[in-house]
């Protein structure tokens, strides 16, 4: 494998930009390696500028439902962009899509439109606050909400690659309304509230947390939140950045069937351009300004490109639910040729998977929290990394992410990665 390219663009790219990179995870760090830098992709398919190609399984961390630069979604954008790119005034498109999301999760009636799932997260906190006149929240190790200050508390991916419980920069003040349990675990939930309850303004949780590989919520679990927080007034928030239309097309409400009264999204609704948005129940959303006192705006919310294309893909997810029937298919096609790898090369290691999010755990199973992460053989991972990568495969460059499927990945994709990947196995163990 030639990285000339990229490693020549990497040394300029260090100079100009801490870590040569805009998020710490494209490094490639934590793996021992030198990031790929990409010249462009299509469908399942991902090139670097060496010409290398690559079955891609990172898909923009979860955007691409339909793979890279589907032609149903990014034909007549150029259309659009003649148009007009931003205006700061409304347009009917913002109104459509906020009548598709909210058709879509029967939990809410209303959504404002942000520009990622960190300022979602951050904006839906605000507003639960507000609406409840308490300052504590509830998360969960190992479950991230983006890089807000009072949710960098035990988050996932990142900050586990690279040891950062909390980061340095958040001042002790900002977080110390975060409590913070146990995922997963229903009695650690309950004495909080015992202790906490009448103060808990919200509780946030990823339904499926995929920033600590895949860790899918139990269902009692995800239901005691539900009820606890009715409860004690609490505001149960769920953070469906990576889960919202991934899951189901009615996301965690369809896949768990529990009604939370706030939602996040991100990620897939923008189908590859910055996007995020929060919705609640109308009560809810009324604290938001201009119908209530709470504070939250953007400049570019509401975008027309992103409008465009997160409007188109979310239609071709409603209107073809066998998209849905198809990934589900694929990814239990890859979780089970996974399992099968490691039982033939007598490896004690864990599948986890939930809709298209496949995990491979270099640890031993049951895999429910973030300690039972923790205990994965990280130095055997990278290894493995490095032969995956080799034979044309690109993963996560960590442990703690999953395996983002798209429905452009054909099931020779499949079958070839599960080969690649037996190999991959046998060498990086001295099989
Ligand atoms: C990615 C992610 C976020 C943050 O979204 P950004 O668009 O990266 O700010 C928040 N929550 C979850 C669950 C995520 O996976």
């Amino acid at each position: 494998m030639n990285n000339k390219k990229s490693a020549q663009i990497y040394q300029e790219a260090t100079k100009y930009m801490p870590g040569g990179v805009n998020s710490p995870v494209r490094a490639f760090k934590s793996v021992g390696l030198n990031p790929l830098f990409i010249e462009r992709a299509q469908g399942s398919k991902i090139y670097d500028v060496d010409g290398n190609e690559y079955i891609d399984y990172i898909c923009s961390w979860g955007p691409l439902m339909l793979g890279h630069s589907p032609s149903q979604i990014v034909d007549g954008i150029e259309e659009i962009i003649k148009k007009g790119t931003s205006y700061g005034v409304p347009t009917k498109i913002e109104v459509d899509m906020a009548k598709i999301i909210v058709e879509a999760y029967p939990a809410i009636d209303q959504v404002r439109m942000v520009n990622s799932g960190t300022e979602a997260t951050m904006s839906a906190l605000r507003v639960a606050r507000a609406f409840t006149k308490r300052n504590k929240i509830l998360k969960f190790e190992g479950c991230y909400h983006g890089h807000s200050d009072a949710l960098l508390v035990k988050s996932g991916s990142g900050t586990i690659t690279y040891g950062v419980p909390t980061s340095p920069g958040v001042p002790d003040d900002v977080v110390k309304d975060t409590l913070v349990c146990r995922y997963n675990d229903l009695d650690a939930v309950r004495d909080i509230f015992e202790e906490y309850g009448n103060e808990i303004a919200a509780v946030i949780v990823e339904t499926v947390s995929g920033n600590m590989g895949v860790v899918p919520g139990k269902q009692e679990f995800l239901q005691l939140l539900r009820d606890i927080t009715k409860e004690y007034n609490s505001v149960l928030i769920f953070d469906e950045v990576i889960t919202g239309f991934r899951l189901h097309y009615n996301s965690s409400v369809g896949y768990f069937g529990i009604n939370p009264d706030m939602v996040c999204f991100g990620k897939i609704i923008g189908a590859g351009l910055p996007v995020g948005a929060y919705g609640g129940k109308k009560e809810i959303m009324d604290m938001v300004s201009p119908v209530g006192p709470v504070y939250q705006a953007g400049t570019l919310s509401g975008n027309p490109l992103a409008m465009y294309m997160g409007k188109k893909n979310l239609e071709i997810l409603r209107d073809n639910p066998q998209i849905y029937t198809e990934l589900e298919r694929k990814a239990t096609k890859l979780a089970e040729g996974l399992k099968s790898n490691i039982e033939k090369l007598g490896l004690d290691y864990t599948v986890n998977r939930a809709g298209s999010l496949v995990c491979l755990f270099f640890a031993k199973g049951p895999i429910n929290n973030y300690e039972d992460v923790t205990k994965c053989d990280i130095s055997k991972f990278n290894k493995y990394f490095k032969e995956v990568l080799k034979r044309g495969i690109l993963l996560a460059p960590t442990q703690f992410e999953a395996m983002f499927l798209s429905n452009a990945h054909t099931d020779e994709d499949i079958e070839y990665t599960i080969k690649a990947i037996y190999e991959a196995l046998k060498i990086s163990h001295n099989l």
